[in-house]
């Protein structure tokens, strides 16, 4: 499983930058470029949420990919050895990416 690391401090899911599931989805089917990923499993935290999480996110999650024409991709699962969520202001999921997407 790729380390994946995570700047989306918005995400519910987000911990010191790691990300606390252990799965998930990144999107773009049609992408050719990183800005036309996503991160699928995006959740914004609300207001209310903001609390110093006791939980530890892991360092590595299972990563299934729909971004076919990157070359870390085979059957829609992600083989780099470690990849970069971004999208630090993001409030939908379609303002994060995959900064490691290579076509
Ligand atoms: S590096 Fe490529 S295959 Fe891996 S999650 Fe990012 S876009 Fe998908």
């Amino acid at each position: 499983m790729p380390e994946l690391k995570c700047s989306v401090v918005t995400c519910v899911h987000n911990t010191q930058n790691y990300c606390e599931l252990d799965a998930i989805e990144v999107m773009g089917n049609t992408a050719n470029i990183s800005e036309e990923t996503s991160c699928g499993s995006f959740v914004e935290i609300k207001d209310n949420e903001y609390k110093n999480r006791a939980k530890d996110a892991s360092v590595t999650s299972e990563i299934k990919c729909h971004a076919r024409e990157c070359k870390y991709n085979d059957e829609y699962k992600c083989y780099a050895g470690k990849i970069n969520v971004v999208g630090s202001s993001a409030s939908r999921s379609d303002e994060t990416e995959c900064a490691t997407f290579k076509k």
